[in-house]
């Protein structure tokens, strides 16, 4: 339902969950974040932002890159197992997820024949597995890749341990655009969630992809041309 991702200086998480709270009123029955802290690490708690917020109070993520979402379940129970961010078995990727993959079921089945053990009933989660195996020391080649075995609709947003300061995001039929602010940048699904830090927003059209790192960003279509887009400033108040 809601994307925020942040690659920038500052302490990931407590901005993470400030865009979370601005897209509350989209409705959500979950939330978690991923933060990249040698490892990514995940935290999530069904109900309320506030929850995750009381998650992370006790078990604090210290990390100044990462990914979060509120969820709206179509796949699997509103609970904390099927949150959002979904990762591998070996932790290395974590992905959120907007909208719906059509054959999730055919390709867990195919996964777990090649030995993926899955930890959630989302269809979002065949990505990270997707993701992980497709995975040769390029986040983007490996989303790129995993994204051409999809149907459906996606707003993506993407990290993995061993590119810590990355995040790479995609979108076909679900909002996303890229925050440029100074020095730090930002993946959203809709402006309001980062307005409070930037007012320059990128939007991706449908079959887009966006590598963004500490240093700048770039944007791709899903058949890897580099793409030129115009930087949009927000004008309107919130
Ligand atoms: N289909 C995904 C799920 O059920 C994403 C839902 C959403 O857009 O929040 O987890």
């Amino acid at each position: 339902c809601g994307i925020v991702g942040y690659v920038g200086p500052r302490a990931a998480a407590p901005l993470l969950i400030d865009g979370l709270k601005r897209l509350e009123y989209r409705g959500y029955d979950s939330a978690g974040v991923a933060v990249m802290n040698g490892k990514v690490e995940t935290r999530k708690a069904a109900g309320k932002i506030a929850r995750l917020e009381s998650v992370i109070g006790q078990q604090p993520v210290h990390g100044t890159v990462g990914i979060a979402h509120t969820r709206w379940a179509t796949h699997g129970a509103p609970n904390e197992r099927n949150a959002h961010p979904h990762v591998d078995e070996k932790s290395e990727v974590a992905v959120v997820h907007n909208g719906i993959i059509e054959n999730a079921t055919a390709l867990r089945t195919l996964l777990e024949q090649t030995g993926h053990t899955f930890t959630s009933e989302t269809d979002t989660e065949v990505l990270a597995h997707l993701i992980e195996a497709s995975y040769d020391g390029c986040l983007e080649d490996a989303v790129l890749e995993a994204l051409h075995l999809v149907d459906g609709t996606y707003g993506i947003a993407v990290v993995h341990a061993k590119e810590p300061n990355k995040i790479v995001a995609a979108r076909k039929g679900s909002p996303l655009l890229v925050g440029v602010g100074d020095g730090e940048y930002f993946v959203a699904s809709d402006a309001s969630a980062i307005l409070n830090s930037t007012r320059n927003v990128v939007y991706l059209d449908d079959g887009e992809l966006a590598v963004v790192t500490r240093d700048g960003y770039k944007i791709m279509s899903l058949d890897a041309r580099e793409l030129v887009k115009e930087v949009n400033r927000i004008e309107w108040d919130l």
